[in-house]
Formats: structure tokens, C-alpha cells, sequence
């Protein structure tokens, strides 16, 4: 039922503003398309809500969108020049964006063009048809859970914003990436009993190259715990069990941050249509982006197969571009509405 909520036409939506789905827009903006983005926070939220002191492991030019210059007086940007630097790029490019309004669903339509239904912060219901839907909705809204007892206490976080808070307090972090890693380096400086417990053999492959050499250092001072070939059973009030080839431990605790990674939402695009692979990843053509549903695209990160982790900024960036040289081609054939 529509009920009375008008129609409004665009060409092109853009769901989720983050760095890929800006690059998007961009490039659609070539094409005199003029998308709309419709964000369910704000421009770029998923980095607004990173570490509050973290630096990006890419150089600058490597994070630049529309070929829009990026400069930064450290040789890796800080989590607030890359939120500047996107959010210039979106004022001085007017970049058309809904704040604060989250896409609900996208259904298809017989002549092939899309209905897609929104809702604002305050509850007001919106619908708009389009020729084209760019899905760009990242992952950082679905953290990978661990599926134990215990998880569900108000101690236990898959996000780590700052250090201050753990001062003196036991913190156990889940986890063996580089977000993990940095955490337990600045959870140390502020004076926390910081454990590590990963389940891998040794440290990742990915883990930052000029961080590693620190990090070893403060566990071989016994200044960090790190526990490989580990992995937490249950959290408790007050303590946590780790299981490892010597059988169980229960660790004193206070805090616990299980940064054990993201996955796209893969429910939002089979709701539109989008078949998934044997590995749970979507259907889609890598040259152009265009899913199994003609005029549905991916860019970003929610275009990842099996590994969250294969497509960043870096590459993700390019999507927009590999989109719009499909839809110009589409355009020479039949001209926009
Ligand atoms: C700590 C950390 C450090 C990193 N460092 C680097 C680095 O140095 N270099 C690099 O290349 N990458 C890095 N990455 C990865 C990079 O940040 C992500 O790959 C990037 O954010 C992906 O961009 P995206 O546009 O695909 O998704 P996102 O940035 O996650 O944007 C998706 C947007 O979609 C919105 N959204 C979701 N669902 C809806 C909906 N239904 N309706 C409307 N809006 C919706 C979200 O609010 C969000 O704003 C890092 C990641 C982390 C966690």
C-alpha cells in the first residue's frame, strides 16, 4: 500500500554516504545524473565512529576521491583530516544527501525502474522512484559476534573509541587484526591491564609493519598479555574463560572489547533480488558492478566476497567510477528520462 506518501523521481539513489558511496556520487555527477544519496547518519559515519585518535594505515592520495587532492602534514592521515576531507569534498561538490534517513527497502518494478522506501530520524515515511540504485552500505553496522554466554553484558563492546575509560581496569580485547593491536597499545599507555586473546598461530600477515616491533617489545616487558592459539568460551560479571590447548583459564576482568571484525548486510540485498554465491557473497559483474538485478550496483565494501577486509577505501573508491562508464554506455543507447 502507498497510502498518500507522494513519489518523488530521481534517476540515481545512492544508499550510505560513506568514502565509496561519495566516489560514487561524483562520478555519477559526470555523467549530469545528479544522484541523491540517502544516509541513515551522516557523511561518512562509519569513520566519524572509528578510534577518536587513530591514523589510517593509507597515504593520503591513496584515500582521495574524484581525484580531489587530499593532503595531510603527517605521511597517514588522522581520523579527522579524513573526515574533513570528505565532508569539503561533499560541500564544495554539492553532493546532494538526506541526512539521518535510513532506506528500509528497495522494490522492483514491472517497467524496471525501483521504489525505494526511507524513513527520517523522525518517522516520517518517503518514496522515491528511480531508474538506478547504487548500494554502498559498508559494514560497519553489523559487527561479527563471538556467539558465547555472556556477550550480551553491558561490559562487552565490538567498538573501541578511546582509552581513558579502561584506566586501571582489567580489559580483555578479542581479536588479532590491527584494530585489536591498537587498541591494547594505547589501553597500556593509559595504565590498563590489557590481555590479548587471538585464536590465530602468530600475528596476521596484515598486522601495520612499523606497529609490530612496539607491540612485541611491551608483551616480551610483560606489559601486555598476548595469548595465541586462544579463544574466550564465556564472559562473566566479573571475569572471562579462555580456552587453549592447556585447558581453561578464568581471567579477572572488567571490560571486554571483542574487535573481531565486520560483515556486510547481506539481508538488504536479497530483499531486492540479489542472489548470493556458494560463499555468501553477492551476485555481481566485477567490471561493472552491476548485481544479477539489472540497475542494482555495489560499491564499497558491501561488495566483499567471503573476507569483509578485501575491499577498502583504497579500492572500494574505484566502484563509482566502473559504474558510471556502465550507465554512460546504457545512456548512448537509451538517453536518461
Ligand atoms: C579502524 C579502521 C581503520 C581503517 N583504515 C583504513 C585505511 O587506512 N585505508 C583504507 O583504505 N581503508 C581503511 N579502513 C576500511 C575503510 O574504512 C572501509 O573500507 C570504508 O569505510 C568502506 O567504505 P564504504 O563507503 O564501502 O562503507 P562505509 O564507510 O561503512 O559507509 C557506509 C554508509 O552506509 C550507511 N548505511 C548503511 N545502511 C544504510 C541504509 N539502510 N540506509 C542509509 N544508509 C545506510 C552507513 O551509515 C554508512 O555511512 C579502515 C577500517 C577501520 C574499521
Amino acid at each position: 500500500m502507498l497510502g498518500a506518501t507522494p513519489i518523488q523521481s530521481e534517476h540515481v539513489i545512492i544508499v550510505g554516504a560513506g568514502p565509496c558511496g561519495l566516489a560514487a556520487a561524483l562520478a555519477l555527477q559526470q555523467l549530469n545524473l545528479h544522484p541523491l544519496i540517502i544516509e541513515s547518519r551522516n557523511i561518512v559515519h562509519s569513520i566519524s565512529q572509528y578510534p577518536v585518535y587513530m591514523r589510517f594505515f593509507s597515504t593520503p592520495e591513496l584515500l582521495e576521491i574524484g581525484g580531489i587532492p587530499f593532503t595531510t602534514s603527517g605521511d597517514k592521515p588522522t581520523r579527522q583530516e579524513a573526515l574533513a576531507y570528505y565532508r569539503t569534498v561533499m560541500l564544495r561538490h554539492n553532493i546532494r544527501m538526506n541526512a539521518y534517513e535510513t532506506v528500509t527497502q528497495v522494490e522492483r518494478e514491472a517497467g524496471g525502474t525501483f521504489l525505494v522506501h526511507s524513513t527520517e530520524r523522525s518517522g516520517i515515511t518517503n518514496l522515491y522512484r528511480c531508474d538506478r540504485v547504487v548500494v554502498a552500505t559498508g559494514y560497519f553496522d553489523h559487527p561479527n559476534t563471538l556467539g558465547i554466554p555472556g556477550e550480551e553484558l553491558d561490559k562487552v563492546s565490538h567498538f573501541f573509541r578511546e582509552a581513558h575509560p579502561y584506566t586501571r581496569m582489567k580489559v580483555a580485547i578479542i581479536g588479532g587484526s590491527n584494530s585489536a593491536i591498537d587498541a591494547a597499545l594505547e589501553l597500556e599507555r593509559v595504565g590498563a591491564e590489557v590481555t590479548v586473546i587471538y585464536r590465530g598461530e602468530g600475528y596476521a600477515s596484515g598486522i601495520k609493519p612499523w606497529v609490530l616491533p612496539l607491540f612485541e617489545s611491551l608483551v616480551n616487558k610483560g606489559r601486555i598479555r598476548m595469548l595465541f592459539r586462544s579463544r574466550v568460551v564465556h564472559i562473566e560479571p566479573a571475569s572471562v574463560t579462555i580456552e587453549n590447548e592447556e585447558g581453561e583459564e578464568k581471567l579477572p576482568n572488567d571490560f571486554v572489547l571483542a574487535l573481531t571484525g565486520f560483515h556486510p548486510d547481506r539481508e538488504f540485498l536479497t530483499g531486492i533480488g540479489v542472489t548470493l554465491e556458494e560463499d555468501g557473497s553477492p551476485t555481481f559483474n566485477e567490471s561493472t558492478m552491476e548485481t544479477n538485478v539489472p540497475g542494482v550496483y555495489l560499491a564499497g565494501v558491501v561488495a566483499s566476497r567471503k573476507q569483509a577486509n578485501e575491499v577498502f577505501i583504497e579500492t572500494g573508491r574505484y566502484h563509482g567510477q566502473w559504474i558510471a562508464n556502465h550507465i554512460a554506455i546504457q545512456m548512448e543507447e537509451k538517453p536518461a528520462r
